[in-house]
């Protein structure tokens, strides 16, 4: 896999932090926060195949909260 390629500035991503954590819907994922050394745009990718939380487990909302204000992107919303 290769890194991505920033179009503005035609430059390649570098890792700037693994294990960042990410909430896509309602499930936590760690996943590797790439950075543009040009204009420090962020993406995440690298993002693990399978959770290390989810809703359907009865402790989500406690690692929901634990883990709050480390989540560097959330696509979705978790249901209340
Ligand atoms: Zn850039």
């Amino acid at each position: 896999m290769g890194r991505p390629i920033c179009i503005p500035c035609n430059r390649e991503y570098a890792c700037h932090k693994n294990e960042v954590v990410v909430l896509i819907r309602d499930a936590l994922y760690f996943g590797d926060e790439w950075r543009c050394p040009g204009c420090d745009h962020a993406l995440v990718m690298g993002i693990a195949p399978q959770p290390f939380t989810y809703s359907d487990l009865p402790q989500f909302d406690e690692t929901l909260r634990r883990y709050e204000n480390q989540i560097r992107a959330r696509v979705g919303k978790v249901e209340a």
